[in-house]
């Protein structure tokens, strides 16, 4: 009589923490050989200098890629060296950052670099705790910066290594949370390649960036396809969860732009007790126009603030504000309408926290702003000629 097999349960590879000694060694081999073959030609990959690295890594956080490219080449040139980022105006950095946002990040290199000049003789400390004590470095930061350029045996663990690292262990759930982190961290630490830990590094978050991406992943082009556990069991699109997107916040955001015969207008920099936490994070604590978060009347908290907070009061009380082109603009969850208004006056006024500057209209992108300010600037430029 013939006999039924039960059919066996599909066989797994290992979690990645799991490898044999030889396993481990051909992950590392073939993950190595695929990273120098299709690596993208990057600028921070022709160096080892820890400056550069530095510079790149910083800028790289939440920001794309192409998006850095540009800023990089132009920020390298202006301040080459560790020495000249500290020797220079803290002014003139955060100009050099305008439009890449997220402005604390120039703020904290500009510190760190000033603690690189006096505390480590102008090099990029070499030990872990000492790169983690300078501002805006973090563990992910020192890692990739020692590692890469001090081949130190760090892991480095981002968002692409992670999603890589569960799809290969077949770990369902949220990335983020906590219990994940911790396990991706132990497997990245125990897969690193000590003797090329910053080639290995990249390698991970190269293979997370162009094939194991987070929707429908390149499986026949990956490397380590073989070693993948979410592949053979044909879960690599459900893993790892999607994370529940925040519901966007809308804002209103009412700003002026006060502007005398001679095209100047007022910018402000409202200090830490006058302004709103959303309006200071909109606009970078850097120089912006007069604005206020707005409700239902935008016109008349707008000009409710330029009374207060400008001193628009007294003769000036009788202001006309012509409202301009809207514009949008997002900041993280923030879905923000940013509606302006031209304000046209004889004599700009001058508000009486004595934190202000005027300058003509057309020079306001030159300056560190942040990518809101430009927004408005430019609508109103290009209205100015047809208001009234
Ligand atoms: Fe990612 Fe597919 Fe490679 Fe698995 S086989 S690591 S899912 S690209």
């Amino acid at each position: 009589m013939r006999k039924w097999r039960v059919p066996r349960a599909p066989k797994t590879p290992p979690a990645p923490a799991a490898l044999n000694p030889a396993q481990l060694a051909g992950f590392r081999r073939k993950l190595l050989a695929w990273f120098h073959r299709a690596k993208r030609d990057l600028p921070w990959r022709r160096t080892r200098d820890p400056y550069r690295i530095w510079i790149s890594e910083i800028m790289l956080q939440q920001t794309r890629v192409a998006a850095v490219i540009p800023y990089y080449g132009r920020f390298l040139k202006r301040f080459p060296n560790v020495r000249a980022l500290a020797r220079a105006r803290l002014e003139t950095v955060l100009r050099h950052w305008a439009g890449l946002g997220y402005y604390s990040r120039a703020r904290n290199l500009h510190r760190a670099a000033k603690a690189i000049v006096t505390r480590h003789g102008g090099r990029f400390p070499r030990e872990l705790d000492e790169a983690l004590a300078l501002a805006g470095i973090g563990r992910y930061t020192a890692a990739a910066v020692l590692s890469i350029a001090y081949g130190k045996p760090l892991a480095v663990l981002d968002g692409n290594g992670a999603r890589v690292l569960a799809r290969l262990g077949a770990v369902r759930g949220d990335l983020r949370a906590p219990r994940h982190w911790r396990q991706f961290e132990k497997a990245s630490a125990a897969l690193l390649a000590p003797r090329a830990a910053g080639d290995w590094n990249q390698a991970m978050m190269e293979l997370g960036a162009k094939v194991c991406t987070p929707m429908a992943p390149h499986c026949a082009e990956c490397p380590v396809a073989a070693f993948c556990r979410a592949r053979s069991l044909g879960i690599e699109n459900e893993v790892p969860t999607a994370r529940r997107k925040r519901v966007p916040v809308q804002i209103t955001v009412a700003a002026a732009v006060l502007l005398d015969a001679n095209g100047r207008t007022l910018l402000v920099r409202p200090d830490a007790h006058t302004s709103v936490a959303e309006v200071e994070s909109l606009f970078s604590r850097l120089w912006q126009f007069p604005a206020v978060i707005a409700g239902k009347n935008a016109r008349a908290e707008l000009a409710a603030h330029l009374r207060k907070q400008c001193g628009m009061d007294g003769d000036g009380n009788k202001f006309q504000m012509t409202p301009m082109d809207p514009a949008r603009h997002t900041v993280t969850f923030r879905e923000i309408q940013l509606a302006p208004f031209l304000v046209r006056l004889a004599r700009l006024p001058s508000p009486p926290a004595g934190n202000s500057k005027t300058i003509p209209l057309s020079c306001v992108s030159k300056l560190a702003v942040s990518s809101a300010t430009r927004k408005i600037a430019a609508s109103a430029i290009s209205q100015t000629d047809n208001v009234p």
